[in-house]
């Protein structure tokens, strides 16, 4: 299980997307923040006492008792086989709530220390819970340092005795996905888009999926620039560790100029030629271009799916995402679709198989990931798409599908919650119904991969796909090197 600590104010702005819980700490008198709660929310215990007791001195009245140790006890041990995230706040989240995670750190049977280099947890909390956990045959100490105090975990070869989960309506925790399935993923989601890139790049004549087929035959499937400058990014990610505007831009200068047929746009081809000309920035020259509004083209989502699954689950993703799109794209709708985009291929990629979508709060999730106001309310068009079943047909007229960020995305959206559990209906529905094809497929493939997996693609894509195991084995190596959440 992970522990986060928060104060009161960033308490508020959490929205995790594992199943999670809260334990909330307040001083008499003060007023109870308001956390958010969504779908994976599962619990919350309130707790009111003062932050006394801190340098081994005994605790006043009003400070931590054995009362408030059991409570805490009694809502992990209840909490623990249904929450991936404890939650665990106070005022200012240096004493009281680091104490409480350090403690329950230690009943994981795991090395709590980092709390006390990051924090001051209160040791007197920390003693207490520690005490009333020994009690009850939860954790038995091995060492003491030299105040007596417990500093290591129990004799990891027995195990914390958490063996009986109480009986409860709530269902089990679905555990993060081992290795070999997060592997699964990044592949599902870059050859996924690949895929759905180059199906959508055949779709632009095709008639029907039966047609369609015909077009594909037996040949290879070429992917165009979507894909292209997904793989900048990807090799970026790989080689730094991270991204910054000015090395994405030349990452993908250097792609173009190694493969200019792929199918590239006027935009990005015309930033290249600036900064090769004048020596500016690319972010500069981003910003100059269309009148110097930057472009709301969907060029920054459709190359995202890397941004996605690398950061997936962490608090930089969204900012990741819209640096992604600086050096191509300077307009904040197209940073919108790039951020979305990124979130929504990262949140599927952490559900378990078979896991429930949790569209509605998805979609929540979504809209408040968007800064525009007209992404905003193309997500609510969306919503209400979705909630009325609307044929895709219907859903056009609304939502559109050129290569405006703020069309697109929504519709590739629209076609993976329609066919959530299906790749090849995904990328259909995607590119079947005219607009920017290619990129639509891409970023549909991208979601409906970075959910089903690799092993979940057609066989008959995978193999025709050039580059497959290229992109494969670059996505299975970005997926050893991303951060764990
Ligand atoms: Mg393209």
């Amino acid at each position: 299980m992970k522990f986060e600590v928060y104060d009161a104010r960033a308490v508020q702005l959490i929205r995790p997307t594992d199943y999670w819980a809260v334990i909330s700490i307040v001083s008499g008198g003060c007023a109870w923040p308001e956390i958010p709660v969504n779908p994976w929310f599962r619990g919350r215990l309130n707790l009111v006492f003062e932050d006394v007791g801190q340098d081994g001195a005994s605790a006043a009245a009003s400070g931590f008792t054995t009362e408030h140790a059991e409570r805490i006890l009694d809502f992990y041990t209840e909490m623990r086989p249904r929450i991936e995230l404890l939650v665990i706040h106070c005022l200012v989240g240096i004493s009281r709530s680091p104490a409480v995670a350090a403690a329950l750190t230690t009943l994981e049977g795991e090395v709590d220390v980092h709390w006390f280099y990051q924090k001051r947890p209160n040791r007197l909390v920390y003693r207490t819970l520690l005490e009333q956990a020994e009690r009850r045959g939860l954790w038995q100490r091995t060492l003491r340092g030299v105040d007596g105090e417990a500093l290591t975990a129990a004799d990891s070869t027995a195990g914390p005795a958490f063996g009986a989960a109480s009986a409860s309506s709530l269902p089990p925790c679905p555990r993060r996905a081992a290795t070999s399935a997060r592997i699964d993923r990044f592949q599902g989601g870059l050859v996924g888009s690949a895929i759905g890139d180059a199906v959508g790049e055949l779709a632009f004549g095709a008639l029907s999926a039966e047609h369609l087929e015909e077009c594909i035959g037996n040949g290879t499937l070429h992917y165009t620039d979507d894909t292209a400058m997904a793989l900048a990014i990807a090799e970026v990610l790989e080689r730094d560790g991270d991204l910054g505007a000015e090395r994405l831009g030349a990452a993908f200068a250097t792609r173009y100029r190694q493969e200019p047929w792929r199918g590239y746009g006027p935009g990005a081809p015309s930033i290249f030629r600036t900064v090769q000309d004048t020596g500016c920035s690319f972010e500069e020259a981003a910003r100059r271009s269309y009148g110097g509004q930057g472009s709301f083209g969907n060029g920054a989502a459709m190359r995202v799916a890397p941004v996605g699954l690398f950061y997936a689950g962490s608090s930089e993703l969204e900012a990741k995402a819209r640096l992604s799109a600086l050096p191509t794209h300077a307009h904040p709708v197209a940073a919108d679709g790039a951020a979305v985009l990124a979130w929504a291929i990262g949140t599927v990629s952490r559900l378990g198989a078979g896991q429930p979508l949790l569209r509605d709060a998805l979609l929540d999730g979504m809209a408040a990931v968007a800064q525009t106001a007209l992404f905003r309310n193309q997500l609510a068009a969306l919503a209400r798409h979705l909630a009325a079943a609307s044929p895709p047909e219907t859903a056009i007229l609304e939502l559109g599908w050129s290569q405006r960020a703020d069309e697109s995305v929504p519709f590739a959206l629209f076609a993976f919650f329609t066919h959530p559990d299906d790749f090849a209906a995904c990328v259909h529905c995607a590119v079947l119904h005219g607009g920017d094809c290619d990129t639509l497929g891409a970023m549909a493939g991208a979601l409906s991969g970075a959910r089903l997996g690799h092993g979940a693609l057609p066989r008959p894509w995978r193999d025709q796909l050039e580059n497959a195991t290229m992109i494969a084995q670059l996505a299975s190596r970005l997926a050893a090197l991303a951060p764990e959440p």
